[in-house]
């Protein structure tokens, strides 16, 4: 494995670039009195079109550690999609949806917990966006910091070295650039055209628009963003229908955790609307409200008074109509940046990474890649070979109860390694944290271990249960480091915690 070495190089600053522009740039965006615009700059080392996770974290690194004169051109908020509408608001809202919980099984540890109102969402959301606000002026000063340029505006790339740069206020300059990063993301899949009056239903960025708790929601979709939006709207005393199109949802997870999850939900009274499809959406338009017609596996049905329907059907990289085409860029089926496993494109000093290039939708993989890409291209020789090992990244769903899940799932080690040279461990088990409740407030906890070979090298770890968001990291780093069901045994259990189990699984 390449792990991306410590950089202890100092910091050069390319002469060319001025303070000046820069706080021209950021006073633009941050006072509402006009600004007298700096021209941006017309030439850039290292130009980065899109400032989310993957984009900015490569073009602080070059600027910041290989003095590499960059620039980052950014049509939104800086951030992205984590920052905005993805998984720092989406974390808040499931802090807020975890105390709920807490709060409802307070009682059977003795206190006398009395819920005089519902949820204030409306104060909670407004806190929520104040603090995402912060943080994109924290992103705004790390790009001064570190000395990127910051233009706020649409990228189009004209050639393979040169991108037009078209500013909020309009104006059009072309910036040449001897390396461009496409670091664009993807935005929410539409909801499908072949429904009529699917435009009354929002998507997952319409999510962090909603202003009051609802009443009763429905959501499309079995990946982890919808099942993490129907727990936390369950949890929050909003009545939550969720449609998928099989019999369990996150199909992309082990087996175990498809169907451990899916029971959990049902359980916990969020309405499955399994093998279902929707034919029509209606809106009210006195009140506003929604209708949905839909078949599932019950027959047809109607489901009315809807307050939102959030399609959560997949999202799609932002590749289009940015000149990838014209310059040459090629585009795999799903429009995704076809890339190498450097970060390379199709053509030549144009390299792309993140949401744009898939296969791994996550922000630290984004960041990653992109540190990785801006330390081969303007490292020192020694850093030349770097790049992203794209095997076992851990990842977690913030559902009810939290999973995560690092390596093969159960099938995919059976296709790779045969039945015969796996060994499969697990344990399902009820953490103590529920001892204290009646039956009806026991959460799951369920845990699996491949391992292949006669080493017993474990291939993957699944875990649903509470806390597991938090302790998969650990073991992520054991199963990147190459460790055996018998390192794991070897680790002395911390008792009384659920992750023993892992360590003395039989
Ligand atoms: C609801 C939700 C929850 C999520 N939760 C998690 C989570 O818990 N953990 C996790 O790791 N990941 C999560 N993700 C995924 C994560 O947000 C993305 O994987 C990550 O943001 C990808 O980073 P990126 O740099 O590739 O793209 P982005 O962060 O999307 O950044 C791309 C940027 O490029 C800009 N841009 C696009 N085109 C242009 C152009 N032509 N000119 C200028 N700017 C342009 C966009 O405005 C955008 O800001 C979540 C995503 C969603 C939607």
């Amino acid at each position: 494995m390449l792990a991306l070495p410590v950089l202890v190089r100092a910091t050069p600053l390319t002469s060319a670039r001025t303070t000046t522009r820069r706080l021209a740039s950021i006073s633009r965006h941050l006072s509402t009195t006009p600004t007298i615009m700096a021209p941006i700059s017309k030439e850039a080392d290292y130009l980065v079109i899109g400032g989310g996770s993957g984009g900015l974290a490569s073009a602080r690194a070059a600027s910041a550690k290989f003095g590499t004169k960059t620039m980052v051109v950014e049509s939104k908020r800086l951030g992205g999609t984590c920052v905005n509408v993805g998984c720092v608001p989406k974390k808040v809202t499931y802090n807020a949806a975890f105390i709920a919980e807490t709060i409802h099984q307070a009682k059977d540890y003795g206190f006398r917990v009395q819920e005089t109102a519902p949820f204030d969402w409306t104060t909670f959301k407004h806190k929520r966006d104040a603090y995402v606000k912060r943080l994109n002026g924290i992103y705004e000063r790390n790009l001064v910091n570190d000395k990127v340029e910051y233009v706020r505006g649409w990228a189009r790339l004209v050639s393979k070295n040169e991108v037009e740069v078209t500013t909020d206020d309009g104006e059009k300059s072309i910036v040449r650039a001897k390396k461009i990063l496409l670091a664009v993301g993807g935005n929410p899949t539409a909801g499908p055209a072949n429904i009529p009056g699917h435009e009354h239903g929002i998507d997952s960025d319409g999510f962090f628009d909603i202003e009051t708790l609802p009443k009763k929601v429905a959501l499309v979709g079995a990946g982890y963003i919808a099942v993490e939006f129907a727990g936390m709207f369950n949890a929050l005393g909003v009545e939550t229908h969720l449609f998928i199109r099989h019999e369990h949802f996150l199909r992309s997870f082990d087996p175990m955790i498809q169907e451990a999850v899916t029971n959990e939900y049902e359980r916990l009274g969020v309405i499955l609307h399994k093998n279902s499809s929707q034919s029509r959406v209606e809106k009210d338009a006195q009140t506003g409200k929604l209708s949905i017609h839909y078949k599932d596996a019950g027959g047809e049905g109607v489901l009315g008074d809807v307050d939102h329907l959030i399609w959560a059907i997949g999202r799609t990289a932002a590749t289009q109509n940015i000149g990838l085409e014209e310059a040459g860029v090629k585009l795999g089926s799903k429009g995704h940046v076809i890339v190498d496993e450097y970060q390379n494109t199709s053509v030549d000093n144009i390299y792309s990474l993140g949401d744009a290039t898939g296969p791994v939708d996550l922000t630290p993989v984004a960041i990653a890649a992109g540190r990785r890409l801006a330390a081969r291209l303007f490292g020192p020789p020694e850093f030349k070979a770097l790049k992203l090992d794209y095997g076992n990244i851990p990842s977690v769903v913030f559902s009810h109860p939290e999973v995560g899940s690092i390596g093969l799932s159960e099938p995919q080690a059976v296709e790779k390694y045969g039945r015969d040279n796996l060994k499969i461990y697990k344990t399902a088990f009820t953490a103590m944290y529920y001892a204290m409740m009646e039956p009806d407030q026991k959460g799951p906890t369920s845990y699996k271990l491949i391992c292949a070979g006669p080493d017993e090298k474990v291939v993957g770890l699944h875990i649903l249960g509470l806390g597991s968001g938090e302790m998969l990291q650990g073991f992520g780093v054991a199963i990147k480091m190459g460790a055996t069901k018998a390192d794991f045994d070897s680790c002395v259990a911390i008792h009384p915690t659920s992750a023993e189990e892992l360590v003395t699984l039989k």
